[in-house]
Formats: C-alpha cells, structure tokens, sequence
C-alpha cells in the first residue's frame, strides 16, 4: 500500500490525470504539491481548480521544493528522460503514474484497457457491456475522469474499465488489473522509446507483469507483434481473432461471433449484431465479449449492448447525409493504422481529407487501399506537400489551406452513395488545439452546407 496521509507528495504535471492525483492524496490525507513546467498563463483554468481545493502548486518549471517528497506522481505527458526525474532518481525519491498511486485504494474489480488504437472505444463499449448486463463500472484513465479522480467511489463489487497508456504503464509498480486486455501493438508514440518497437511492446505488456492465476489476460491473436513479445504471465489467456478459431477466446465463424472457454461456446451472436462500422471495431467488440464471458455476464444483456452501442464521437462517427453524401468524422485517426481500418470500413467511393502534423508517416501501408477505394484526397496542414508528392500519380491529390475548403470542395465533388471522410494519419497541432478541436471544426463546417 502506498502511504500517504501526513505526507508530503510531489505531483508532476498538471493536466487531468495530475489534477486527480492531487485531489485523491489531499483527500487521503497527504500533502499534494502539484509542479508543472507550462507557463501560468496556459494553465490558468488548471490555477482556479488547484486554489479552490486548496493545493499548492508552482508554474513555470519545478523548483527545489519538488524534491521534499516522499513519493513522487508523474503524469503521461513527462517525457521518460526529464530532468526533474533524473533528479528525483539521483535523490532516490520514488515515482510513480497516477495509475499505480490510484490502484492502492481501488476496491473494486480493475478491467485495464492498452493497446496502440481503439482504448477509447473499447473502453466505453466495455463499461457499456457490463453496465447493461447490470455489472455497475465506472469508466476512467484517458477517457473521462482520471482514475484517481473516480477510485474512491469505486465499491467492492463494482468494476472500472480503465484506459490506460503505455506511459501510465511505465511507471507502475503494483499495479494488478483483474482482466488485462491487449488490443493491437502498431508503430506509434515511438519518438518516446528510442524508436524500438521492442521498447514500445514491452511497455505494454507491462499491463499483465503482477497478474495472479485467477486475473485474466484477453489479447489480440491477430495482432503479431502483441502475440511476438509476450511474455511469461500466469493469468489466464483469452485470444480474439477475426481469422482463427479459439478454444479459449473470441472468434468469427461466418457470420456469427462466438466465444469459447475449453472448447465449450459460452456465447454466440451474428457479426451484425457489433452496431459500430468497421472489422477493427468488431475485434474491439470480440475483446469486450471476451472480458464479460469471463465475468460471466448474462448473454441477452451482451448483445443487447453491442446492439445499442453508438460509436464515439471523433471515431468514425457520422457527421450528417446531404443529398446521399455521408460525412464521417474519424479526427481521432492520428496514425496511418487507423487510416487503414478506417479505409476497410467502406464499401462506398471515398473522398478522403488527409494531413496534418506528420509524425514521420510512412503510407506504405495504405497506398493500395488508396488506389483501391478513394476517388480524391484534400491533403490539409503542414504535411500537405509529403501527401501530394506520396499520392499524386495515384489518386487525383487537391492542397487545400483549411478544412472549411475541403469540406466544400468535397459536397461539390461527391455524388449520392459516396463517403467524405476525414480521417488524416497525422497529429492536429499545426492546425489546431488537438483531434478535438479539429474533428469539431470539421462537424462545424459539415452542419454549414
Ligand atoms: P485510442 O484511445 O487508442 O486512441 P480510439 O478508440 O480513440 O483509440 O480510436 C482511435 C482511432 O483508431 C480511430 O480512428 C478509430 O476508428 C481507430 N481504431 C479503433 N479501434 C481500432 C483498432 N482495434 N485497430 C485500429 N484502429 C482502431
């Protein structure tokens, strides 16, 4: 059990999940000083939060005051080699993510979410699932409240579906979530693990490291590099696969989606029951399944979930139809992966908005798909030339300057039965405040026409 009432703990970072780990050690009793290096004038809401609770905090960088801490709690966005952790190091001061510090005081059962692509949306199907089938779940970690902000409310029978990052996972210590689920390992985020996908793997298979015999482990069987580092667990393993049969897991035969524990079928529903577009979603959904079967949850509920189960905003969601034309919103793809998926997901001719912040995309992966199925892509933001020079002897490739020009190039261009989907492979921060702002501006500029 981590310690912390009458004790001073310094919190690095304060966005979300710092703001609830500072809020949960004053709560318990212990002294939070919360320590950001952002200048005061970005975190002023930050500023009116902290003075309300009664917090301490600095701005502007970490000052000597940082270090007079037993424990120190560090939020996803502190890079893995910051300097205020190689001072804390070189001071032996121990530190960990708001995750494991939360984990401490969880009474309830923990289903702990990783994965490169689809934690939000297996999240909130899973708290869906199981809130339906009458199992009360808090959803929390990336998506919503931060973990520390809910565990308190959290009771012994009840669960969380928790999201969780690879940086999250880099600092735990304890942390034993009762059902791990591994969604996919893809290239991402490597910028902060050397660029090794090694590096990256292990950082997310970290999620079962203190699992026991009767904790479970649901992992994709489709996906190699997940299954290439696993390691050495003694939970027990459940598999998803959209192309090979389990005996202890989720798989599709046909049309209908079944689940298996020995070679016993414990579930099956028709693929068209998952509500949400697309193959990736219906392995997130087989992941969803998997982690109900095992907590034995009733099986008309399971369906009537994944039935009603809209999809999340900014994540292949429909905008609106105009003349025959749908709009979708997938601002959320931030990675050439996700653009692949989104691609397989429709039948229709595609107008495709692409671009953004590059963070060293290679398109390899999706040049066929292009060929294939986009009729035009509006390349926008600072990647745009890369685009035009990657795509142009392909598809037909327009630069336009904002996402309003593309949006209206696009419903002068699209006939009835074809899909504008902006789904761009790249960071939003040249551009805009973040996916959100971006997926907002698109909807914003759709609703005009
Ligand atoms: P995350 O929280 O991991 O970023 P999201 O659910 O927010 O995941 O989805 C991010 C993007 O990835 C969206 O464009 C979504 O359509 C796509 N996506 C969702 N699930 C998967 C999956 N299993 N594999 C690949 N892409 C996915």
């Amino acid at each position: 059990m981590i310690e912390v009432k009458g004790k001073n703990i310094s919190v690095i970072g304060a966005a979300r999940s710092g703001l609830g780990a500072a809020k949960l050690i004053k709560k318990l009793g212990g002294i939070p000083f919360v320590s950001d290096s952002g200048s005061e004038a970005k975190l002023l809401v930050v500023k009116t939060i902290l003075d309300k609770e009664n917090i301490k905090y600095e701005m502007n960088g970490h000052s000597e005051k940082v270090y007079d801490c037993s424990l120190m709690v560090v939020s996803p966005g502190v890079p893995s080699d910051a300097e205020v952790l190689k001072h804390a190091a070189q001071r032996e001061i121990t530190f960990v993510s708001e995750v494991e510090l939360a984990y401490h005081y969880c009474k309830g059962k923990i289903l702990a979410i990783t994965g490169t692509n689809g934690k939000t949306t297996t999240t909130s199907l899973c708290g869906h699932v199981f809130n339906t089938c009458g199992a009360t779940t808090h959803i929390a970690g990336n998506i919503g409240m931060a973990f520390s902000e809910i565990v308190l409310d959290v009771k012994e029978n009840e669960f969380v579906a928790l999201e969780v990052s690879s940086f999250q996972l880099d600092l735990i210590d304890k942390f034993k979530p009762n059902a791990a689920l591994i969604l996919n390992i893809t290239p991402d985020h490597l910028d902060r693990y050397d660029n090794s996908i090694q590096k990256y793997a292990e950082s997310k298979q970290k999620i079962y490291r203190n699992q026991k015999e009767n904790d479970f482990l649901i992992l994709n069987y489709d996906n190699k590099t997940t299954m290439e580092h696993l390691k050495e667990h003694k939970s027990n393993s459940f598999y998803f696969s959209l192309n090979i049969e389990q005996e202890n897991g989720c798989f599709l035969s046909t049309d209908d989606v079944i689940f298996k524990i020995n070679n016993d079928e414990k579930f099956r529903c028709k693929r068209t029951d998952v509500n949400i577009r697309g193959e990736h979603n219906l392995a997130n959904a087989m992941a969803v399944i998997s982690t109900a079967k095992v907590f034995n949850l009733n099986n008309d509920g399971i369906v009537n979930a994944l039935q009603t189960f809209e999809s999340v905003e900014h994540r292949l969601e429909l905008v609106r139809e105009i003349d025959g034309v749908k709009f979708i919103n997938d601002s959320k793809a931030t990675n050439v992966d996700s653009v692949w998926y989104a691609l397989k997901s429709f039948e229709e001719p595609l107008f495709l908005i692409l671009g953004g912040q590059d963070k060293g995309n290679n398109y390899e992966q999706i040049k066929e798909r292009v060929t294939d199925k986009v009729k035009k892509i509006y390349a926008i933001g600072s990647s745009a030339e890369k685009i035009f020079n990657y795509f142009h002897s392909l598809v037909k490739v327009e630069i336009k300057e904002t996402i309003d020009e593309a949006v209206n190039s696009a419903i002068k261009e699209a006939r009835s039965g074809e899909v504008v989907l902006l789904s761009p492979a790249c960071a939003s921060f040249d551009m805009f405040d973040n996916y959100e702002h971006r997926g907002k501006l698109f909807k914003q500029a759709v609703n005009k026409l």
